[in-house]
């Protein structure tokens, strides 16, 4: 029997996780810390936003996932800051946490790049609030303009997705789908022709590290689903009544999504630790802080390079080869060995635009649009799912909206309010629930093109 280990993880997202499960064992102690009880599939986070899919069925209580593992054992609180010299962490609650081992994995959060009116009125996708922020917000909308039909025309309706990676191709494709489809027969006395999904990206094409050719098709299957797509414009002002590119065109919108791009939570920052681009923290070739060989930093939050030197993709599959790699370092360091080096297997991207719309590429070249790119996308993302129920009920929502055209979860919580946001006056709720953009705080630039489905 060797020593026992305390190690503390900070997050229980795809990094911290599969840093605990690698971990788990006899010998080990290991305290997941995170500020939310519950591990979230932020892949389908746009899902729940579009109300295709409920809150319940891409978040796992944090419990129920390690009370399985072996010597793991969770912890819900804030972290705040850190004694590193002392090896101990500091919660928003005042409690110390002591550790011999610490992981980082603190993930990262909305980037607002200093554009004036993002915090204030555009919607992040980042948690579970901020996807039912935008759901209540478009839903509510519907109501009041069924009521007062002149507010179409000022945009009441109408969404601006800002970002052209995945995550704002699958934001736009799943809106332009719902107007379509579901809001069309559920609201027949509006014109929802009047009802705009557009989408905004900096680059020439959206979709940046995808080939040109999936890039094309991307574009293609958006424009047939009727969102009209503003290429090689950048955002310099977001206001309560819409969005104003750099051309000078203002695109009228009582919603905006921002799918621009994210940075570091700013644990870099708040610990005293160098970081690098949009916060994330520097690590070493073996995932540690340099003269800090009993702290390591994973996943979104960490400046981990390649072996050309170039930053590694925040990405899922990242994160989670990386949670692995922490067990082996340490595996290596106990029994005296030179700790490895951590190298990532690209297993590929993929993007969804819509029903029977996706583009995938795996290393070698190989690269596919259409429904089998669509079809391999649906299987990974329920396999990738935690929770046996979690994957039951996303299949049977996608099953039934497959089948019916329908999305069942388009239930505004509380009552509606007479007027919102864009009628010029703030959305008044009788439930505490979220109110205009959700929790996930402004975040700094970032390539949100890096982002893909692995
Ligand atoms: C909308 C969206 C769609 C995406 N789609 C894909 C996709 O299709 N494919 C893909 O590969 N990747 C996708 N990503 C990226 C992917 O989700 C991230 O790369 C991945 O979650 C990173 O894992 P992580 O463990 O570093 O951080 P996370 O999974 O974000 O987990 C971080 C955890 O740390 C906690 N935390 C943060 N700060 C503190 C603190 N101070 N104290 C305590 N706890 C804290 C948070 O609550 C969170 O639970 C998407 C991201 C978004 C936002």
């Amino acid at each position: 029997m060797g020593v026992t280990r305390r190690v503390v993880i900070v997050g229980a997202g795809f990094g911290g996780l599969s840093a605990a499960r690698a971990l788990a064992g006899p010998d080990v102690e290991v305290e997941v810390v995170d500020r939310r009880n519950h591990h979230l599939f932020q892949p389908l986070l746009y899902q729940v936003a579009t109300a295709g899919l409920e809150p319940s069925d891409i978040a796992y209580a944090v419990r129920g996932i390690v009370r399985k593992e072996r010597g793991v054992r969770f912890t819900a609180a804030d972290i705040v800051g850190a004694d590193l010299d002392a090896r101990v962490l500091h919660t928003a609650g005042g409690r110390d946490i002591p550790y011999d081992t610490l992981v980082l994995a603190a993930g990262a959060r909305t980037a607002d790049f200093g554009i004036t009116g993002v915090a204030e009125h555009a919607f992040g996708l980042k948690s579970l609030n901020d996807a039912m922020a935008i759901r209540q917000h478009m839903l509510e909308q519907f109501e009041r303009c069924a009521v007062r039909p002149e507010l179409v025309d000022d945009g009441a309706l109408s969404i601006v997705v800002v970002g052209g990676g995945p995550t704002g191709i699958e934001m736009a494709g799943a809106m332009s789908e719902l107007f379509t489809r579901v809001m069309r027969a559920d609201f027949p006395e509006l014109d929802l022709t009047r009802a705009q999904v557009e989408l905004v990206e900096m680059a020439p094409e959206p979709l940046g590290p995808f080939h040109p050719k999936l890039r094309k098709h991307a574009v293609d299957q958006l424009e047939r689903r009727g969102v009209t797509m503003h290429l090689g414009r950048s955002v310099k002002e977001v206001t309560d009544d819409g969005v104003l590119l750099d051309d000078g065109t203002f695109l009228s919108a009582a919603t905006c999504v921002w799918a621009a791009g994210v940075e570091a939570e700013p644990l870099g920052r708040m610990l005293g630790l160098e970081t690098g681009k949009a916060g994330r923290i520097v690590v070493d070739g073996s995932l540690r802080v340099p003269d800090r060989p009993n702290v390591f930093v994973i996943g979104d939050l960490a400046a981990a390079t390649d072996k050309k030197g170039e930053l590694l993709p925040q990405l899922a599959p990242v994160a989670m080869q990386q949670g692995r790699h922490v067990a082996k370092v340490m595996d290596a360091v106990a029994e005296g060995r030179k700790p490895p080096v951590f190298r990532y297997t690209d297993k590929g991207s993929m993007a969804t635009i819509g029903r029977g719309a996706a583009v995938a590429q795996v290393p070698g070249g190989i690269r596919f649009g259409g429904t089998l790119a669509w079809l391999a996308w649906l299987v990974l993302h329920i396999y990738f799912l935690i929770g046996f129920r979690n994957r039951i009920s996303v299949l049977v929502n996608w099953a039934w909206n497959y089948l019916t055209w329908d999305r069942a979860a388009r239930v505004v919580h509380g009552v509606v309010a007479p007027q919102g946001r864009g009628d010029g006056a703030p959305e008044a709720r009788d439930d505490g629930a979220p109110q205009g953009r959700g929790d996930g705080a402004p975040e700094a630039p970032h390539d949100a093109s890096e982002r893909a489905a692995g």
